[in-house]
C-alpha cells in the first residue's frame, strides 16, 4: 500500500504545534509528513517585541529556531513559498506548487500561513536577511528620540513598553482611533488597566484620532485631527495582512472579503475535503492567540487522520475564551480572562507568566528544546 502524504504549509505558531502533535499520533508506515515553510526557522512571535528593540540577551539565538528537533527523522522540511494549490478530483488530494516550480503531492493539506506583519516585525525569509533586518531596526529605534505608534493594539503597547524599559529617555506616543487601547473584543475594564499601566510607565496616548503618516517630516507627524507630534520614527501596527493569496487558487469563495479562510467547524474548507486550516488566517472573530491553536490542533489532527482513513471528520472547534497577557516592559503588564465581567490580573502575576520571558519557554518546548528560556 502506498503511503499517504500530509503536507503542512507554514511552520509558525500553529503549523509547528500541528506537526508536533501529528508526529506523536501517526504511523510512519502509512503516512509521510512534509512541512513547507518560507523561512529556514520558526520565529516565536511573542518574544519578538523585545528582540526588535534590544540586543540585550541576544534573543535572536532563542527566538529563531530551526526545524530539525521538531521534525526529527519523521518529517521533511521543504524550504520555499507556496504560490498555488492544484486539486485533483475532490477528496483525491492534489499538489502544492512552490515559487521555484517544485510540486508536492498531498492527500491531506493543512494551511497555516499566518499573517504578514508590519515593521519592525515584517521579517524577510533568509536567516541572513532576518539577522540584518533585526539589526537595522534596532539601530533605527536606538537613533530615534521620539517614536510614534500608529495603532493602539497589543503589539504597539508591548513594543512601546520595551522601548521604555531599555531606553527610558525616549518618548513613545501611541495614536489610537478608539477611546481606549485595543479592540472592543476586550472589555473596557481591561482596556482601562492597559491605559493606566502604560501611562504609568511613561507611554503617552493620543486617543480618538488616527495617524496616516508613516514618515516624519521635519521631526513631526500630524494626526488626522491636526495634532502635531514630535517624531523621529513611526511604527505602524494595524494587525497585519493574512498570507492567503495562494489559497485563492482553490476558488474565489474560499476566502472572506478580508482574505481570511472560510472553514467548517471541523476546520476543513467547505467543498474541499482533505484541506484544513489552522491559526491566524481562519475567518472567525477571535483574536490571534497561540493558546487557541492548541485547540485548533486538537481538532485538526484527528480530522486529518479521519480523512486519510476514508472517514468523515467529526471533531469540531467550538471557540475559545478570549485570554491575553500583555507585557509592558519586563516587570509590568496586565492579563485578561474573558469570563464574567472580564477578569484582570495585574503586574505581579503577568510579569511571572509573560513579561519577564515573553513566554519563550512555550515556543521552545514546541520546537523540541525543553521548557527553557535559552
Ligand atoms: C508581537 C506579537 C506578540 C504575540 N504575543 C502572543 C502571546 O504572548 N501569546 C499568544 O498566545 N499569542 C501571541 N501572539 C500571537 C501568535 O504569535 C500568533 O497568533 C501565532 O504565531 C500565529 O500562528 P500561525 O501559525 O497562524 O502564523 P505564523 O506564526 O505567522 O506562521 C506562519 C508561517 O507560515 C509561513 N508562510 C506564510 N506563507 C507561506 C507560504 N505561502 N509558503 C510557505 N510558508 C509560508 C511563514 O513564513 C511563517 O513561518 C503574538 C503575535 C505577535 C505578532
Amino acid at each position: 500500500m502506498s503511503k499517504k502524504d500530509i503536507v503542512v504549509v507554514g511552520g509558525g505558531g500553529a503549523g509547528a504545534m500541528f506537526v508536533k502533535e501529528i508526529l506523536r499520533k501517526f504511523d510512519r508506515a502509512r503516512y509521510t509528513l512534509t512541512l513547507v515553510n518560507a523561512r529556514p526557522c520558526y520565529i516565536y512571535l511573542p518574544t519578538t517585541v523585545r528582540m526588535a528593540v534590544t540586543d540585550h540577551g541576544n534573543l535572536e539565538d532563542v527566538v529563531l529556531m530551526p526545524f530539525d528537533r521538531l521534525l526529527g527523522d519523521a518529517g521533511t522540511l521543504v524550504l520555499g513559498t507556496v504560490v498555488a494549490i492544484e486539486k485533483q478530483t475532490p477528496g483525491q488530494g492534489g499538489d502544492v506548487v512552490l515559487r521555484d516550480g517544485t510540486r508536492l503531492h498531498y492527500d491531506a493539506l493543512v494551511l497555516a500561513p499566518g499573517t504578514r506583519l508590519e515593521n519592525p516585525l515584517d521579517y524577510p525569509d533568509s536567516r541572513e536577511d532576518i539577522q540584518k533586518y533585526i539589526g537595522d531596526w534596532r539601530q533605527k529605534i536606538k537613533d530615534a528620540e521620539h517614536i510614534v505608534f500608529s495603532g493602539g493594539g497589543p503589539t504597539s503597547v508591548e513594543i512601546a513598553g520595551e522601548i521604555r524599559e531599555y531606553f527610558p529617555d525616549k518618548h513613545t506616543t501611541i495614536v489610537q482611533s478608539r477611546s481606549l487601547p485595543f479592540n472592543n473584543i476586550y472589555r473596557d475594564n481591561f482596556r482601562r488597566r492597559i491605559l493606566k499601566e502604560s501611562q504609568a510607565f511613561g507611554i503617552e496616548f493620543v486617543l480618538n484620532d488616527y495617524l496616516d503618516e508613516t514618515v516624519p517630516k521635519d521631526g513631526h507627524v500630524t494626526t488626522r485631527k491636526g495634532q502635531a507630534l514630535r517624531a523621529d520614527l513611526v511604527i505602524t501596527s494595524h494587525g497585519g495582512h493574512p498570507n492567503t493569496e495562494f489559497i485563492q487558487s482553490l476558488g474565489a469563495d474560499v476566502l472572506s472579503k478580508y482574505g481570511f479562510v472560510r472553514t467548517n467547524p471541523t476546520l476543513e474548507l467547505p467543498d474541499h475535503p482533505g484541506v484544513f486550516c489552522i491559526g491566524d488566517v481562519i475567518d472567525n472573530p477571535e483574536r490571534n492567540r497561540l493558546g487557541k491553536y492548541v485547540k485548533h490542533v486538537n481538532v485538526a489532527v484527528p480530522n486529518v487522520l479521519a480523512r486519510l482513513n476514508g472517514k468523515e471528520p467529526k471533531k469540531k472547534y467550538t471557540g475559545s475564551i478570549e485570554t491575553i497577557a500583555i507585557s509592558i516592559g519586563s516587570e509590568r503588564g496586565v492579563s485578561y480572562i474573558g469570563i464574567l465581567w472580564g477578569i484582570c490580573l495585574g503586574s505581579w502575576i503577568t510579569s511571572i507568566f509573560q513579561s519577564r520571558h515573553l513566554a519563550i519557554q512555550g515556543g521552545r518546548w514546541v520546537m523540541g528544546y525543553g521548557w527553557t528560556t535559552g
